[in-house]
């Protein structure tokens, strides 16, 4: 129950499809029971249909994480829905189409809904002119339902669309270093544990690097902290131009930063290291002259927890630091071993 919670409280998307889904099997099953007892034998076939599927995109959410496609699939299903239950209940089937506006633009983006939404309007509208008379009285009446449709799913779409934007405004807010515009350590926390879930559950090897730069405290004390915030901006720029499209930076606080390097062995890990190091020696510089960085690093091991792999690497960077900066030092098993009976 605790995880269901936790997955709800995480995972906006996944919390929008379980209310929709639940919202449409609670208000779906009534009817299909009603129409059973008529023996309206197409419209049971529909909701019967509505049912399953809608249980179906609720299954492959929970069961895969796939939310987005499960959205999609609703959308697309209660649009289609929505033309055969007007064509068959004349009238009062038509209010059914005012739900699908808002239930679209509830389950997947903007664009796909009013792609949905107009798609349902046009085989409607098509069918109607076809067959004069059965699903309007009259052609004033199909051109009044088409116009205050399309004007409804108009301000559903401008509502959407800007509470779309507000949301990844937001997201990048809350997962972005402002300074430097690399991830913060939020992000650097939820990063680690996708990389630990990969290692468990496939394999997946991945390396962390602690990057951390040499004396900045002088850098602001003696040139003044716009320039030590210019100094991180370009180092930042700097670090990611040199590491792989693959490799992910975050600021951790201050003047250290994390670069995460999935897929890659100590060897690689060391290349990684040794490459920024004299990068940044070479191309960083403050006004008062050089700057240079120092970097621990470590492997993510069997027995690992995100708290134990940073605490490898930061005791490899004190080691760079204590060696005299302006280095790379890469974690071993023995020399961690070694430094855990300290006392
Ligand atoms: P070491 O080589 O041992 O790492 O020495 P250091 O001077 O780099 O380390 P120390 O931890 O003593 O100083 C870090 C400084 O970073 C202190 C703090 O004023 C500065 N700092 C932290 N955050 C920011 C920031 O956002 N902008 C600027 N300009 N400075 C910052
Ligand atoms: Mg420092
Ligand atoms: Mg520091």
């Amino acid at each position: 129950m605790r995880e269901i919670w936790t997955r709800l409280r995480n995972d906006a998307h996944l919390a929008i499809i379980s209310t929709a889904g639940m919202l449409g099997l609670i208000s779906i099953t009534p009817f299909a029971f009603y129409r059973l007892l008529q023996r309206d034998w197409l419209v049971v076939a529909v909701d019967s249909l509505l049912l399953a599927i809608t249980s179906f995109a609720l299954f492959i959410s929970w069961r895969y994480g796939r939310s987005q496609q499960a959205g999609q699939i609703l959308a697309v299903l209660y649009g289609m829905a929505a033309v055969v239950i007007a064509i068959r209940l004349p009238g009062s089937g038509l209010f059914w189409f005012y739900c699908v506006i808002l239930f679209s633009y509830f389950v997947t983006s903007p664009v796909r809904s009013t792609l949905v939404i107009f798609a349902s309007l046009a085989t409607l509208c098509g069918y109607a002119s076809l067959n004069p008379g059965e699903v309007f009285t009259d052609l004033q009446q199909m051109i009044i339902f088409a116009t205050t449709y399309a004007v409804s799913a108009l301000f559903a779409f401008m509502f959407a669309w800007r509470t779309a934007q507000q949301r990844r405004l937001l997201q990048d807010l809350a997962s972005r270093d402002p300074l430097t515009g690399v991830g913060n350590r939020r992000t650097l926390t939820s990063e680690m544990d996708i990389a630990l879930a990969n290692y468990k559950r496939h394999g997946t090897a991945c390396g962390l690097l602690l990057l951390d730069l040499d004396h900045f405290k002088r850098i602001n004390d003696r040139d003044g902290h716009a320039e030590g915030d210019r100094v991180l901006v370009e180092f930042a720029l700097l670090t990611r131009n040199t590491s792989r499209r693959t490799d992910r930076l975050f600021r951790l606080g201050g003047e250290e930063f994390v670069l995460l390097l999935p897929n890659i062995d100590r060897a690689g890990l060391e290349a990684a290291a040794c490459n920024i190091v004299k990068t940044v020696a070479a191309h960083l510089r403050s006004t008062g002259g050089p700057v240079t960085v120092s970097i621990g690093g470590a492997l993510l091991e069997s027995g690992d927890d995100s708290i134990r792999w940073l605490h490898k690497a930061d005791i490899c960077l004190y080691q760079a630091k204590n060696q005299g900066r302006n280095r790379s030092v890469i974690h071993s098993s023995e020399q961690f071993l070694a430094e855990q009976t300290i006392p």
